[in-house]
């Protein structure tokens, strides 16, 4: 067996390791059940397939998959549930896979896509165990896992994150955030994605224990964070925002260490609110082409920093340089460049993106605008695709965006640049909301409190805005004739 689940399963055999619905596994438990599956698996996969996808929501088979199909050495390309199935043909291809493991009640939609072969996600009785080649993997510069990034500005990226990456990032978390093997990690996150893949990391690197939940369910993590069923949470935005609205009169449990809030940015609103609950938010920064956050705010931090994501984890390196590259000096705004371990150092098939995102000495631009206050903590701004020049100024939409949510019956806000003869780019605003909201109510608000120069120039009602597969908002689709699509008639 390989050397992370193997040292867990020699130091801590009986120590509680996987949580899934009612039942539960120990270290032990889960080396035995790897072991199983694994050889299941070198039944079905010849060994020359390196790389193999996997297509699963959240279940203790795509767990368990994932450990085994590394026990076999394989690279797993995680493909999103979400995702069409011209944009599955689309990673599938990039990635050149021809199988994917995928669940029971997923064969038929993959079955759509004639040039994979599909394995069922299963484990199969009576197989030997010893049918297993067994493989030295968990180790170095091996890639581990290709992730493609959510394509909020334009198409995804295969990201190659190789078991050293989530090496690095495991150990800046335990490090940030002080995790132990007594420690539980509430996973409602997909596992296909970076936030919910690190855990399962973290797990076998750590020591800690993983709960691991098919879907996000607020009532569900409510009474498990009340019961003390989990000492820490990985959540997104909404997810928090929909914890903050059941979050119960006796309060989590007092073992309850920490919330790890990451993927966007979150309201100020919500914020105060965990504040006045004591809830213990951990903000984070990070992506895919990182294995997880490298900037971190703590609890303590979080009321003399509102606003930012923090300070760079154990081995990060940040610096903001500007559009020649020259670094820049505290609070002035440029784009953040990273470095460390945890950052990958390249993209599957990137050839034409390697001088784009990484420079000559190694550092990672992130296409991230934001700044250094004198403490070296970090603010993030804007995308730079998103940064608005309009007459000499620059713009950032999430400005204006944060004001026009503070109008009531506001659900969701997205604001871009659209191209002007005079100004060269002005600020235009969609908004989703109830129907008593008029575009002449909205400009009155926003004059309040924006710029004249800030103001969005026309406001277009919408029924939806456009969305990429993990949930973000896809604003480069406002920019283009699809745009017509989310409009209200
Ligand atoms: P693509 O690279 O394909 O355009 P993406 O950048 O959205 O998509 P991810 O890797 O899922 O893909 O997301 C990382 C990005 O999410 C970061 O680069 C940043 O823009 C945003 N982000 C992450 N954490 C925060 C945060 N705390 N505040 C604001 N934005 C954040
Ligand atoms: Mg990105």
């Amino acid at each position: 067996m390989s050397s992370w689940l193997q040292k867990q399963v020699n130091e801590r055999p009986n120590h509680p390791a996987f949580y899934w619905q009612d039942e539960a596994w120990s270290f032990a438990d889960v080396g035995r059940e790897v072991k199983h599956w694994a050889a299941t698996f070198s039944s079905k996969i010849p060994y020359e397939e390196k790389r193999v996808a996997l297509f699963s929501r959240n279940s203790k088979e795509m767990y368990f998959s994932i450990l085994a199909l590394w026990e076999l050495g394989k690279e797993l390309v995680m493909l999103n549930t979400h995702l069409s199935l011209q944009e599955l043909h689309y990673q599938l291809t990039d990635a050149e896979v021809n199988l994917v493991v995928v669940s029971t009640e997923s064969v038929p939609f993959l079955s759509e896509l004639t040039q994979i072969t599909s394995i069922e996600m299963s484990k199969s009785n009576g197989v030997e165990e010893s049918l297993i080649e067994p493989h030295s993997l968990y180790q170095g510069e091996a890639t581990a896992s290709i992730m493609y990034t959510s394509g909020t500005t334009g198409k995804p990226k295969g990201v190659m994150q190789c078991f050293s990456n989530h090496l690095a990032s495991a150990l800046a978390t335990q490090e940030n955030m002080n995790i132990l093997p007594s420690d539980c990690w509430l996973c409602p996150v997909p596992l296909f994605h970076i936030s919910g893949l690190s855990i399962v990391v973290r797990q076998l690197v750590l020591g800690c224990s993983l709960r691991l939940y098919s879907k996000f369910d607020a009532t569900i993590v409510t009474e498990d964070l009340a019961e003390g069923r989990g000492t820490v949470i990985s959540v997104v935005a909404i997810m928090l925002q929909e914890l903050l609205e059941k979050y119960p009169k006796k309060g989590y449990s007092s073992s309850f260490k920490a919330m790890l809030l990451g993927g966007g940015p979150i309201s100020p609103k919500a914020l105060e609110q965990c504040e006045h609950y004591g809830i213990p938010v951990i903000q984070s920064y990070g992506m895919t082409e990182t294995c997880s956050q490298v900037v971190a705010l703590s609890f303590e931090d979080a009321a003399l920093k509102i606003g930012s994501a923090g300070k760079p984890l154990l081995g990060m390196h940040v610096k903001i340089v500007d559009a020649d590259q020259k670094q820049l000096q505290e609070n002035e705004v440029g784009e953040i460049l990273l470095k460390g371990k945890n950052v990958v150092s390249q993209y599957l098939n990137g050839e034409k993106w390697q001088k784009v995102k990484w420079t000559i000495d190694g550092w990672f631009k992130t296409g991230d605008m934001g700044y250094l206050d004198e403490e070296r903590y970090l603010y993030l701004v804007s995308r730079l695709s998103e940064l608005i020049i309009s007459g000499g100024e620059n713009i950032y939409p999430t400005e204006i965006e944060h004001v026009l949510q503070e109008f009531p019956g506001v659900k969701e806000v997205a604001v871009v640049g659209e191209t002007d003869e005079k100004w060269g780019a002005v600020p235009v605003a969609y908004i989703v909301g109830d129907p008593l909201i008029t575009v002449e109510k909205i400009n009155t608000f926003a004059k309040t409190y924006l710029a004249k120069y800030k103001l969005p120039k026309r406001i277009y009602l919408c029924h939806s805005l456009p969305k990429t597969a993990s949930g973000k908002l896809a604003k480069h689709r406002l920019t283009t004739i699809e745009r017509e699509a989310f409009l209200s008639k």
